[in-house]
């Protein structure tokens, strides 16, 4: 019998090779004067800046370009591109980039439109409600990925606290989402990789989340499938036109998913060890996931002991232990794409690890409610110290 479920993202999906020549017909629907966020320049240098302003013009909209943010973008690009785009008469934001210029993108249409710093709507007590005062957002996806062209999310990183929650409502999802498979040929391998295990992180930690649903399930064994065909290839040779196209489709299940279906305790962690190191997103999740999964594991064995299958694109899990070896199928995987490098050589340090915990504990609290074995600080400390 299916339970009963609720599923809404609210996000018009534009995707396939060349769909983002459909950017202005698109924006046009929701604003005329646009900001395109990046991280840095390096879309600049290839073209891809003056190609989208060039799409956009041809459907009758202006564009600005605005390139100051990090890789895990910081409240203070956020608030000053929202001032940019309070003073140039902006009316709707288009991330152009992986997560963190969508997740940039994000912040600042909740600036722009409430008038007040992005880290009033972050943590704490009195956070600020985000309301439909946020303005639109376009998101054009380059990286496969953190899905945050399909989420409501969009993670910050205070850059005096070291703090990196996640935020996001019904009214930060992006009006519309292209992903366009040919935006992604030109990442190189050590990114292909983090991105694409972020991916497979979504999908693993959906699937099991105690909110999961029939439709994210779904979602999430069609992505974890696509990532055991495709990401090794991706990794391995970024010209390859299948595999860009499958690890895009995986991004966007798993992004669908992860609106819903929401992650759990190895994301938590994550978010806090990216806050107070810095570290790279995907390559952080691809130290931990393995403990994480050991971790969790036996709460919930029916999901867990399918995602070694799903790697494999088998359709049978019989054997011993099939809890253990899908943790293995995915340090196998781990390895093939070179992402097997522990915390420790990530730059956290052994005297970080209080702090992380605390970190997660204290505002990614509900990651850790909806992981079926709800965990406490030791816990954390113990799935960290393994991850080292
Ligand atoms: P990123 O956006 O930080 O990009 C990493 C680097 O790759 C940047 O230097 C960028 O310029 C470069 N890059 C991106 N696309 C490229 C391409 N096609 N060719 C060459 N270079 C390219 O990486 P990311 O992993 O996509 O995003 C990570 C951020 O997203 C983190 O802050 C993470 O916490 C956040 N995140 C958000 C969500 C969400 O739902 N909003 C989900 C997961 C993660």
């Amino acid at each position: 019998m299916i339970q009963n479920f609720d599923y809404h993202v609210p996000v018009k999906l534009v995707f396939g090779e060349g769909s983002i020549n459909r950017a202005g017909e698109m924006a046009v629907q929701y604003g005329t004067r646009a900001l395109i966020v990046t991280t840095g320049d390096y879309f600049v240098e290839t073209g891809l800046v003056r190609r989208l302003q060039e799409i956009l013009k041809n459907a009758g909209i202006d564009s600005l370009h605005y390139s100051d943010v990090d890789p895990n973008p910081l409240n203070t690009q956020i608030d000053a591109g929202a001032a940019l785009a309070k003073k140039e008469g902006v009316d709707l934001f288009i991330g152009l980039g992986g997560g963190s210029a969508i997740d940039a993108a994000k912040g600042m249409a909740i600036v722009r439109g409430h008038e007040r710093p992005i880290w009033d709507f972050c943590i704490g007590d009195d956070v600020a409600e985000i309301t439909d005062k946020t303005f639109p957002i376009i998101a054009i996806t380059t990286t496969s990925g953190t899905g945050s062209e399909a989420t409501q999310w969009s993670v910050i990183t205070n850059v005096e606290t070291k703090e990196k929650p996640g935020i996001g409502c019904e009214y930060t999802f992006a009006k519309v989402a292209i992903v366009d498979p040919e935006l992604m040929e030109t990442m190189p391998r050590e990114i292909t990789a983090s991105t694409g295990f972020d991916t497979l992180a979504h999908a693993i930690e959906a699937y099991t989340s105690t909110v999961a649903t029939p439709v994210t399930d779904a979602m999430c064994e069609q992505s974890i499938r696509l990532v055991g065909r495709f990401l090794r290839r991706a990794v391995n040779d970024g010209s390859d036109r299948e595999a860009r196209n499958g690890m895009a489709y995986a991004n966007t299940m798993s992004g669908f998913a992860i609106a819903v279906g929401v992650v759990t305790t190895c994301h938590g962690l994550g978010h806090a060890v990216g806050g107070v190191c810095g570290t790279v997103h995907g390559e952080t999740l691809a130290a931990m996931t393995p403990q994480a999964m050991r971790y969790s594991m036996r709460a919930l064995p029916d999901k867990f002991r399918n995602i070694g299958m799903f790697l494999r694109n088998e359709y049978a899990n019989e054997g011993p232990d099939r809890l253990e070896d899908s943790v293995r199928e995915v340090e196998r995987l781990i390895a093939d794409i070179g992402l097997d490098n522990g915390l420790a050589s990530q730059g956290v340090k052994e005297g970080d690890l209080d702090l992380i915990a605390d970190n997660t504990m204290r505002y990614m609290a509900f990651n850790l409610d909806i992981d079926m074995m709800n965990p406490t600080k030791e816990d954390l400390l113990g799935i960290l110290r393994a991850s080292m």
